[in-house]
């Protein structure tokens, strides 16, 4: 059957080290009868949020479950592991880095509003849930509020500020947090068999799944490229036009998602610049860093998120525009940054 898939080997689900806070609070809601029926799971990208949401579905769907997991060999399980359960559900975009739309969202409000198939659970993963257009979330809404039965719809959001308040309201939120390095790394190690595991989770900003992706193909090179020509930007070496050209043939989306986890990355350093946390930023950036106003950094980054929702609300985006200006409004932040800098040094000249 099914069986020389990959994804097969993943079965049952089981929690990555750094979720067990996370899944013995869920299992724990369950069993005390308290699950809501729409959950929320939070975090950046890259924690395996979608890994959890999938083990707590086959988990609830598994007809008899050994030490809080899917026992992976009855009914119930077997239909998992096949992609074939009438009673879970997996709500992704038709095409990836595209939007999820109404008419997807309006095949599910049929799907809650009956009774499940199998006698017990109904589950539904919506993912990524910003990635619903702002008609489809307005169709869930229904769903949200009358589902029949046990139904559990767990939204996935790597940036939960832009799902719909309205349906954000409707779901408890789980934060998945970005794990320490003592439960990361040596998950990563072993992965990867590589004395780079270290410099890999850095560069992922910590989170241990896009870590890994970057051993694949030349992601790492994209992506310190990426990185170093942001620097150039920030020097005055490279117009924000000319870089925006560089980036033309890259995936937009992910470079947004590279660009809110570097410019993240920054803030944590600026945070915990004395604690020795936190990745450190390229030589050549730290003297602008030294003038940089945090509250701008974090408005910075909101515009870049709201830049993700318009690549992901639009359907046909102006993609070197919206880039251009990104990397305009990097430069001009840092030419502030230098200023202030500057500034500062020359008043404590005597
Ligand atoms: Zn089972």
């Amino acid at each position: 059957m099914k069986d020389s898939e990959p994804k097969s080997v993943d079965f049952p689900a089981i929690p990555y080290p750094w979720q067990q806070a996370e899944w013995q609070r869920v299992l724990d809601q369950h069993l005390a009868d308290k699950l809501p029926h729409a959950l929320l799971f939070a975090g950046q990208q890259g924690l395996g949020k979608s890994h959890l949401a999938q083990a707590l579905g086959q988990y609830l769907l598994c007809h008899s479950p050994r030490s809080g997991l899917a026992c992976g060999e009855c009914r119930a399980c077997q239909l998992n592991r096949a992609d074939t359960h009438p009673d879970f559900k997996l709500i992704r975009p038709e095409e990836a880095g595209k939007a999820i739309k109404i008419d997807q969202i309006r095949s599910l409000a049929e799907y809650v509003s009956k009774t499940s198939q199998q006698g017990g659970y109904k589950v539904v993963i919506i993912e990524p849930a910003e990635a619903m257009n702002i008609n489809a979330a307005n169709a869930l809404l229904k769903s949200l509020e009358e589902p029949a039965g046990n139904t559990l719809i767990v939204l996935v959001s790597h940036v939960p500020s832009a799902v719909m308040p309205t349906v954000r309201s409707r779901c408890q939120t789980l934060t998945l947090l970005t794990p320490s390095k003592d439960l990361a790394l040596p998950w990563l190690a072993a992965m990867a068999s590589d004395d780079r595991a270290e410099s890999l989770l850095q560069f992922a900003d910590g989170a241990p799944l896009a870590a890994l992706a970057l051993l694949n193909g030349d992601l790492l090179e994209q992506r310190q490229g990426f990185q170093s020509t942001l620097s150039e930007v920030a020097l005055g070496q490279v117009s924000p036009l000319e870089a925006a050209k560089k980036f033309l043939d890259l995936d937009t989306l992910e470079l947004m998602d590279w660009l809110i986890a570097w410019v993240h990355g920054i803030a944590c350093y600026l945070n915990a610049k004395d604690s020795g946390r936190g990745q450190t930023p390229e030589a050549s950036l730290l003297p602008l860093l030294e003038g940089l106003d945090p509250t701008l950094l974090y408005r910075y980054l909101d515009k870049i998120m709201m830049s993700k929702r318009q690549l992901l609300s639009s359907a046909n985006p102006n993609k070197q525009l919206l880039l251009e200006e990104i990397l305009m409004d990097w430069r001009a932040l840092a030419r502030l940054s230098y200023g202030r800098a500057r500034q500062a040094r020359a008043n404590e000249l005597p």
